[in-house]
């Protein structure tokens, strides 16, 4: 009986030290996996934190403005670009589209997102105190699981300088409309005079053949202007460039324009160094160089002095000069004289057969050499205008 009492206890305390141990055994094993999780959830956020940062940049990287916002109507995120267009003041997050836009038409789309189920597609013009600004917002509603609102996402696209290309072609168009109709209507009524009966009358006969030869030429010349323009529009010009005597070049220029000069009386001046080598196209300097000196006789003065000078400057760039003793060009409009159809005086250049595009030509075609072209004109004392080249290239 006492051996069996004795194993007994013996069993019992056994058991219990087994009991304890498997009960410490137990609590390191948790606090072991306690501490596992907690490193696991840390990880997990600093990788959520790291990929919401990413998304952030990544966001902030898009031309296009990005606005999320949640159910309430309040916003989640909002990239640079929105930030940039609606000039947001402090970070946008909790603000309400309205407070942070402050624009009516951007939380009337969000409004109407809750009846769309398509992304919405709305234009938006917003006026500033510098130039009103087009934008394109295309929204979408978020939706949950059960199909309720859980926020909206908008994407702004900036329209502005699309409008404003719009605009610059459209009135580009009214502009070439307008100068070939003229001519062409010269032509037409011309034309009709003669078949009206005064081709019966030779004198009669020669003057409005004349007119019609003239305003023939005008539109000739109109439209080779107009297809160089968009040849060099669309970056289609071959340039061949070489060095180039610019002495000789400016002296083919002038030859050209010598029997102009005579009819106003304008002495022209080749006045450029014999050893001057430029690095550029013969044909399309020449044109250049042409267009410069022709304006200069048509407005410059009669009986003037129009000179070509040239200089290399100490950095190897090739400036060459066309410089007249006429009226000048007036303050005011020497920021536009290089736009297309641009006139000081229109009744004068259309007097003169001026197309309104050389000075834009040859701004074009002295960009086209990686080259830029200036005026520098005090009204009342000449116009002076500058081309600066490029230095010839160290073979
Ligand atoms: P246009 O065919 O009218 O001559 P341009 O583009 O060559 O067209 O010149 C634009 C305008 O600039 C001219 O109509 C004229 O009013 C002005 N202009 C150009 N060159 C001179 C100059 N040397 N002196 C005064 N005005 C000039």
């Amino acid at each position: 009986m006492e051996a069996i009492l004795i194993l007994l206890c013996a069993t019992v305390a056994a058991l219990a030290a087994a009991w304890g141990w498997e009960r410490r055994l137990r609590k390191a094993e948790g606090e072991r996996h306690g501490r596992e999780l907690a490193g696991q959830r840390s990880n997990r956020e600093a990788e959520l934190r790291e990929q919401s940062q990413r998304t952030a940049a990544l966001f902030d990287r898009m031309v296009e403005g990005l606005i999320v916002v949640d159910a309430a109507g309040r916003i989640r995120l909002a990239n640079r670009a929105a930030s940039a267009l609606f000039g947001f003041e402090g970070p946008a997050a909790g603000k309400t589209i309205l407070e942070a836009t402050r624009h009516h038409e951007v939380a009337a789309v969000v409004g109407r997102l809750e009846r769309e189920l398509e992304v919405l597609d709305h234009e938006l013009r917003i006026d500033s105190m510098v130039a009103p600004r087009f934008l394109q917002v295309n929204a979408l509603a978020l939706r949950d699981a059960t199909g309720s609102s859980d926020g909206a996402i908008l994407v702004f696209h900036d329209l502005t300088r699309l409008r404003q290309l719009e605009g610059v072609r459209q009135e580009f168009v009214a502009n070439v409309s307008h100068e070939l109709r003229t001519p062409l209507s010269l032509i037409k009524s011309a034309s009709e005079t003669l078949l009206d009966g005064a081709k019966e009358d030779p004198a009669s006969l020669a003057r409005f053949l004349q007119i019609i030869d003239k305003h023939a030429n005008r539109l000739a010349l109109l439209i080779d202007d107009l297809l160089l323009l968009s040849t060099l529009d669309s970056g289609g010009l071959r340039l061949n460039r070489q060095p180039l005597p610019v002495r000789s070049t400016v002296q083919d220029a002038i030859d050209d324009l010598q029997a102009r000069a005579r009819a106003r009386d304008v002495t022209l001046k080749n006045l450029v160094p014999g050893a001057l080598v430029a690095y550029a196209d013969n044909d399309r300097m020449r044109q250049v160089i042409s267009n410069l000196v022709d304006n200069a006789i048509k407005y410059g003065r009669a009986g003037g002095v129009t000179a070509v000078e040239a200089s290399q400057l100490p950095d190897g760039r090739i400036e060459i000069m066309v410089v007249d003793d006429g009226a000048g060009i007036p303050k005011d409009a020497q920021e536009r004289i290089f736009e297309r159809f641009y006139r000081v005086d229109k009744a004068r250049s259309r007097e003169q057969g001026g197309t309104g595009l050389g000075l834009a030509i040859v701004k074009h075609v002295v960009q086209a050499h990686g080259g830029e072209v200036r005026l520098e004109s005090e009204p009342g004392a000449g116009a002076r205008f500058v081309i600066s080249l490029p230095p010839v290239p160290v073979s």
